[in-house]
């Protein structure tokens, strides 16, 4: 077990006036809180975060991230307070313990790639202070070192976890052993058969590989010797998982892996760099395509370095990287590498340099502060643009700073959004203009009645919503418009004596809209409703396309069919067998379905129906008489009106009204007048279906108690 001492012995190699007595002092307050908790290894639970602080020592942090370390679970797993800890360690150190609580608490999972990586920058953007995430890192790594004393589920849920979402952090933060310990040991809890397999085949070969190694080492100090350059020549086997990859990626047995050692030369300076490559590609043949300039084109994390494989001595390949000390030192250990410059010194403009390599690694896209200033504070909003938040199953979506729940709800579907009554985060119920915040659980609440409206667009913050939102009150208000202008340019085409005809679905509408540059009938009438065309304009182009003149040899009724032909019969009526066309019923005697009727041909208006008893007709010119006949199948109302007599009694009206509506008949208009000689007269306006129907209401109402007379107007 890692004893204090061990952590600041190691602390005053790399910084002597570190202040020692802050470790300390949390060591202390660790081990009281902890007093008495055990971890399932059986060891005391102060291990852990003594264990956790070894390895942030080992990263050469500063005591506030070692105290943190130790820290880190007091406030999770004992009876202390973030306020105790603020009190006793400053804010900085309690921010950091508050951090690392946070993410501890949550529970990610991780089905796919995208998931994962926004799972990643849940963890920055949560992480206002970039040790949060080491010191994460070291508790992951312990956490994952004493995995075996778990349950087996746990275990498969915690290495799936580490190796989609802390094993590429540590990778991202370019601390590459933190990254390779984590993947090594992920793989030795999900595959443990293949881990044993790799592990076996690698025992085996070490005889061959250390003599390959000596024989490798040796050709190429001799080479160097002879140059004169001062080398050191390092040579590794690849850790377990990059092994596996390997055969994953070129479907390989362990066997066939035969590049399994990396050799490392490293050197002082930038120059012999490149000269060493030239004597290794003189020595050994290069391997097409794999020769990687990470020195002139650094990585995103800063990570330089001359990557080539060449055919080994064996006929095999084999990997060489060459680098400087000061890129070996980045290599190694990443963003802790830059860790002395916080404490005090003053930062050299190549400093600022190495740090920008902490703004492209993060995506950081808007201008940052001044990067000394950063370095001072430590503080760093690493996606400052970001929050990240939680689907109520777990899945993790981002949005831009500011969003709202409006945005979250037509990030799931434009239909959610445009429900979208309020929401519960965390279990409370929030107002819509609610911001969201990194770690919140969001459920959306949705309503039937709601819509979107002109306001939300001043508070959203995700293109989508505002897209949307426009478009819904676009939709809106084009309806809106369209009703509008249906009902004006109706007027004004009855003021011109076009009222009796459908032309707001004729071919002659469709042609002026057409001339007027409109896509479409509904475009012309919708700006005719938003006041920007005039609807007299539009009638002036239609009036003269409705002017018929009166042609006996072209036969008037199939003329009157191609001119006045609707696109749905509405009235059930069927002239020379056409039911398509436009007519209406003649208001002299209003004929009611099943009555004997005749169409007359009127000029410009369709065709009037009369009944054959009419006495508008009888004169009427023959030629412009036309057949007409019932369409069974049609249901539609038509109105009639009625005189009912009676002696004056009160109630009757209502026992009328009754009658009327038990015959399934809507009563439009009633009025009751008293004559001198106390009879009632009673008028009513009906709705009905046929003429049959209209004469069983007729009979009904004559059984009345007090009716005298009914009589159809
Ligand atoms: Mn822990």
């Amino acid at each position: 077990m890692i004893r204090l001492n061990d952590i600041t012995s190691l602390v005053q190699n790399y910084h002597p006036k570190a202040d020692i007595e802050l470790i300390e002092k949390a060591y202390v307050f660790s081990a009281k809180v902890h007093q008495g908790q055990i971890r399932l290894s059986g060891e005391p639970y102060l291990s852990h975060p003594l264990e956790a602080a070894y390895i942030l020592a080992q990263l050469k942090m500063d005591v506030v991230c070692i105290a943190a370390g130790l820290l880190h679970d007091a406030v999770e797993d004992s009876d202390a307070s973030l306020e105790e800890i603020r009190g006793l360690f400053g804010e900085e150190t309690a921010t950091i313990v508050d951090g690392v609580t946070k993410i501890s608490k949550m529970q990610f999972v991780s089905k796919e790639q995208r998931q994962a990586e926004n799972v990643r920058k849940m963890i920055l953007a949560m992480s206002t202070d970039i040790r949060v995430i080491l010191v994460k890192l070291a508790d992951r790594l312990h956490n994952m070192r004493t995995l075996g004393f778990q349950p087996e589920a746990k275990q498969i849920r915690i290495a799936t976890e580490t190796l989609d979402i802390y094993a590429p952090l540590a990778g991202r933060m370019g601390i590459n052993w933190i990254k390779s310990s984590l993947e090594d040991l992920c793989l030795f809890y999900l595959e443990p058969e293949i881990y044993a397999k790799i592990k076996d085949e690698t025992a085996q070969r070490r005889g061959e590989m250390e003599k390959f190694m000596t024989e490798v080492k040796g050709i190429l100090s001799a080479k160097l010797e002879e140059s004169n350059i001062q080398a050191v020549i390092k040579a590794r086997q690849k850790h377990f998982y990059s092994i596996y990859r390997k055969m994953l990626d070129q479907d390989l047995n362990v066997n066939q892996v035969y590049d399994i050692l990396a050799f490392r030369v490293i050197v002082n300076s930038i120059k012999e760099c490149y000269e060493i490559l030239g004597h290794i590609h003189s020595i050994w043949k290069p391997v097409p395509g794999r020769f990687k300039d990470y020195i002139s084109v650094p990585k995103a994390n800063m990570y330089q370095s001359l990557h080539t494989t060449v055919i080994g001595p064996l006929g095999q390949r084999m990997e060489i990287q060459i680098r400087t000390w000061e890129m070996n030192r980045v290599a190694e250990s990443g963003i802790a590498a830059h860790w002395k410059y916080k404490e005090g010194s003053i930062a050299t403009q190549a400093d600022h340099k190495q740090f920008t390599w902490l703004q492209q690694l993060l995506d950081w896209q808007k201008n940052l502060k001044d990067p000394q200033e950063f370095l001072e504070s430590v503080k760093m909003d690493l996606f400052p643009d970001d929050v990240y938040v939680f689907t109520p199953r777990g899945e993790v979506k981002s949005f831009p700073k500011g969003a709202t729940i409006i945005d979250f709800a037509y990030s799931i579907h434009s239909e959610i959004g445009e429900k979208c009554v309020g929401a519960k985060v965390n279990g409370k119920m929030v107002p819509l203009r609610y911001q969201l915040k990194n770690g919140n659980i969001v459920e959306i609440t949705t309503s039937a009645k709601q819509h979107p409206n002109k306001d939300w667009l001043k508070f959203v913050k995700t293109s989508r919503a505002k897209t949307k939102i426009r478009q819904w009150i676009r939709t809106e208000e084009r309806e809106e418009g369209i009703n509008f202008g249906r009902t004006i340019l109706e007027k004004a085409l009855q003021q011109e004596g076009l009222g009796q005809i459908n032309v707001l679905k004729s071919e002659q509408i469709a042609a002026v809209a057409k001339e007027l540059s409109f896509h479409s009938v509904e475009d012309l009438i919708a700006q005719i409703g938003f006041g920007k065309t005039s609807p007299r304009q539009v009638v002036g182009r239609i009036k003269p396309r409705f002017d018929i003149k009166a042609d006996r040899s072209q036969g008037l009724v199939s003329k009157m069919v191609s001119r006045f032909r609707k696109p749905r019969p509405e009235h059930g009526i069927k002239v020379n067998g056409v039911s398509d066309m436009l007519i209406h019923f003649a208001k002299c005697c209003s004929p009611l379905p099943g009555e004997r009727v005749v169409g007359f041909i009127t000029r410009g208006r369709g065709i009037t129906i009369h009944l054959e008893s009419c006495a508008h007709i009888q004169n009427a010119d023959p030629d412009r008489l036309v057949p007409i006949s019932w369409d069974p199948t049609t249901k539609e109302s038509y109105s009639a009106s009625l005189r009912v007599t009676s002696v004056e009694r009160k109630g009757i009206l209502a026992d009328i009204s009754t009658i009327i509506s038990q015959k399934d008949a809507n009563i439009i208009h009633a009025e009751v007048k008293t004559t001198v000689d106390n009879k009632g007269i009673s008028f009513f306006t009906l709705e009905v279906e046929s003429y049959k129907q209209l004469q069983d209401i007729v009979s009904a109402i004559k059984k009345v108690k007090n009716v005298l007379i009914v009589e159809r107007l």
